[in-house]
């Protein structure tokens, strides 16, 4: 008996929350009590988590839902995990949850408390499940994930359906829109899965051509 994290990661629409939703469910049938959470920053869904399908047209259709709870800061957090009344805590969209200005770590709080839960309920049946982009549109380790992939037990890395050319191995979520900033909340019409050949970093046109300023 000892506890447990498990990280699933992918781009955009590679169907993380999907994953999240159907390891809760069995959880679910098997009587455990789940706990979920997703950083307030995720203005686009408030109080659950959704999995989406992306439909012919280009729109977005939710296809199920969990209610959340909405933590913004390590004091949320502590709040709702204190009471240790649940076997199984769940966490979406955690790339969300900021690191430290300036950086202390690859971790910030959100995986020190992770790790610290983890310290602290190690001989229990715990069940962490974090989901999130580890990496962002410019192809940066995004916040805490890549930080909790290295302490996890199991780790899932998702693919989506490229965008451009319709392979399965789209990696990364290929930001349509201009701008440094990488906290950008968006959708289909912000963001578009992509496989590496058809991947356009910023700054840098098609198949590698420095494109001209
Ligand atoms: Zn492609």
């Amino acid at each position: 008996m000892a506890a447990r994290l498990e990280v699933i990661v992918g781009p955009m629409f590679s169907g993380k929350t999907e994953m999240l939703i159907a390891k809760l469910h069995r959880a679910q049938y098997a009587r455990k009590r789940i706990r979920i959470i997703k950083p307030a920053h995720d203005t686009r869904t408030q109080g659950f988590i959704a999995s989406r399908a992306v439909n012919p047209d280009g729109t977005t259709e939710v296809t199920d839902t969990l209610s959340a709870v909405m933590v913004r800061t390590e004091q949320d957090f502590m709040r709702v995990v204190t009471p240790a009344d649940f076997d199984v805590l769940a966490v979406d969209e955690a790339q969300f949850f900021p690191l430290d200005e300036p950086l202390k770590d690859s971790l910030g709080w959100f995986g020190r408390a992770i790790r610290a839960l983890l310290r602290e309920r190690r001989d229990t049946h715990l069940h962490i499940i974090v989901a999130g982009l580890d990496m962002d549109f410019a192809e940066q380790p995004f916040g805490p994930v890549p930080g909790l992939l290295a302490l996890a037990d199991s780790v899932e890395k998702l693919t989506g359906v490229c965008m451009v050319c319709g392979s399965d191995s789209g990696y990364i979520s290929q930001r349509l829109i201009a701008g440094e900033q990488q906290l950008v909340v968006g959708d289909v019409s912000e963001y578009q899965v992509r496989c590496r050949a058809c991947y356009e970093p910023p700054g840098i046109g098609p198949r590698g051509v420095v494109s001209a300023r």
